[in-house]
């Protein structure tokens, strides 16, 4: 897969444009709190800074986090009435769609319905963040029970429920038990972690929501992952006001264990690391990097990216844990 297939870099560099802009209307002027490591509460080590906004990293579990933050009502404001969030659900939706379902909800189906085949959790699945209902339609082809999205978002919602899903308008930390229907439940959420303002109160509230074997899968960024240690600072992922938590396959586990959650599987299935390199190699600080992307043929690249795959090194990471 290449990144180009899911992130066109004109209509990807635009959204990074106007997110930078709204870093200063959004964020300049507010109060900013002071947080410990996300994931194992250690104080962290100044990294650097983006637009703004400082980014440390854990000395103990390598978590790389945004501190100090914004209050949690800037981020609200931010992403309901910003133009880099409308463009985001508007224009590089629409644009991206349909690659994207290929590319990235179709694989993401599959990897789901095996692990609830592997590891139980029944056949209501509620998609957390569940944006414009992609992989609601592609989990159903799998699953016998309807999806259920709790997406905060009005324009997102609305286009949910003219697919037919039932949908939970709120921020998963305000839903209550009522909303949900009983019986087991299979808990997902993608490519939302890096943006939560309070991971731990996440954590709390949606183990408040689960029932003892209901599953929680979820995908988020690992700072651990080989393109983003070797871009860094100049990492594109690495976008203040979006990107606030990047935990790794160890540091997870801290975080999951702190909330009384069971840890079943850490994987880091990612396919874009290289590609994210090569598209990058003027930014790349390190030497390896620099010549691997320099001189390796396609052959390699694809050998090294299927390895880091498979040995947890990917920024691309995906986490199952139970409800005990
Ligand atoms: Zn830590």
């Amino acid at each position: 897969m290449k990144e180009e297939e899911i992130r066109p870099q004109a209509i990807f560099d635009e959204y990074l444009r106007l997110a930078k802009d709204d870093t200063i209307t959004y964020f300049a002027d507010v109060e900013n709190v002071s947080v410990g490591c996300p994931a194992c509460g250690k104080a962290g080590v100044v990294s650097f800074e983006k637009s703004g906004f400082r980014y440390e990293i854990c000395p103990d579990c390598r978590t790389l986090y945004v501190n100090p933050r914004p209050v949690a009502s800037a981020f609200s404001r931010y992403y309901t009435e910003s133009p880099s969030s409308k463009y985001w659900a508007t224009t590089f939706y629409r644009e991206t769609a349909e690659s994207r379902r290929e590319k990235l909800w179709k694989p993401k189906a599959l990897m789901v319905s095996d692990v609830i085949k592997k590891y139980g959790g029944g056949n209501v699945v509620i998609d957390v963040g569940g944006g414009y209902g992609l992989f609601a339609e592609e989990i159903s082809a799998f699953i016998p029970g309807t999806p259920i999205l709790i997406e905060p978002g009005p324009h997102l919602a609305s286009v949910c429920r003219d697919k037919g899903f039932p949908v939970v308008e709120k921020f998963l930390e305000d839903v209550i038990a009522a909303d949900l229907p009983k019986g087991p439940k299979v808990f997902v959420s993608f490519e939302l972690f890096e943006h939560l303002h309070d991971p731990g109160r996440f954590m709390r509230h949606l183990y408040g929501l689960m029932s003892s074997g209901d599953l929680f899968v979820f995908t988020t960024l690992s700072g651990t992952g080989a393109d983003i240690l070797a871009l860094w600072e100049d990492s594109k992922s690495v976008s203040p006001p979006h990107h606030l938590n990047f935990f790794n396959p160890h540091s997870v586990q801290i975080l999951l264990g702190q909330y009384g959650f069971e840890m079943l599987d850490v994987t880091t299935p990612g396919k874009l690391d290289i590609d994210i390199l090569v598209n990058n190699r003027a930014l790349i600080k390190d030497r390896f990097w620099d010549a691997f992307v320099t001189l390796a043929s396609d052959a390699d690249r694809q050998r090294w990216q299927e390895w880091l795959a498979t040995s947890g090194w990917s920024s691309h990471m995906m986490v199952v844990c139970r409800k005990p």
